[in-house]
């Protein structure tokens, strides 16, 4: 039995952060892991830039709430979700992805969570585990299931190699280049014929 490990921003909704920046006007939280590949230090400094403008999570999760779904991502994933059982694997936060959660129908969602003071202000956050979408495709594996996987960035690249067959997703160029043998889907028409092939 297969099953399909997706993940989110970039494959199924925009960039969260990057959204973020764009509406509070804070450029600086435009980085992401092609600028700090360190996923601790990116986020000690984002936590860093949020205190320092005082963007509290409510005002992020109220430009969550009108951030829609990539086009054509919804009929995507429910055809996909018909055929197949469907986990997203992203390396957001609980606390962000209720919203665009709701507009996709509730997929199963394995993330982060967020430490939030009283006032509202992000503190820290949790990662469920070290390396976690490489590792659930590895207790996956260890049902019996055949994990097929996607992504779009570097973030994504453990989850894909430990897959029985991976692909990227509209990736940046330097991730192609870098990674020649990885098969890259550039539309969902593309991409549902890889994860469904065979079945
Ligand atoms: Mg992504």
């Amino acid at each position: 039995m297969r099953v399909v490990c997706l993940d989110l921003e970039g494959v199924l909704v925009p960039e969260i952060w990057i959204s973020v920046a764009e509406a509070t006007n804070v450029k600086e939280l435009n980085l992401t892991t092609r600028d700090i590949p360190d996923y601790h230090e990116l986020m000690k400094t984002r936590l860093g830039i949020l205190k320092e403008h005082r963007i509290t999570l409510p005002i992020i999760t109220g430009v969550i709430a009108e951030m829609k779904p990539l086009e054509g991502a919804r009929d995507f994933l429910d055809s996909l979700r018909e055929q197949i059982q469907v986990i997203i694997l992203s390396d957001t936060f609980q606390e962000f992805a209720r919203p665009l959660m709701r507009r996709l129908d509730w997929p199963t969602l394995f993330c982060n969570s967020l430490e939030v003071d009283d006032s509202g202000n992000i503190t820290g956050y949790r990662l469920r585990q070290e390396d976690g979408k490489r590792e659930a495709v590895r207790a996956l594996s260890s049902m019996n299931l055949t994990v097929y996987a996607a992504g779009d960035s570097w973030n994504d690249l453990t989850m894909i190699q430990e897959a029985h067959r991976g692909a990227f997703f509209r990736p940046p160029r330097s991730i192609v280049e870098a990674n020649p043998t990885v098969p890259v889907c550039w539309d969902y028409g593309e991409l549902s014929r890889f994860l469904l092939d065979g079945e």
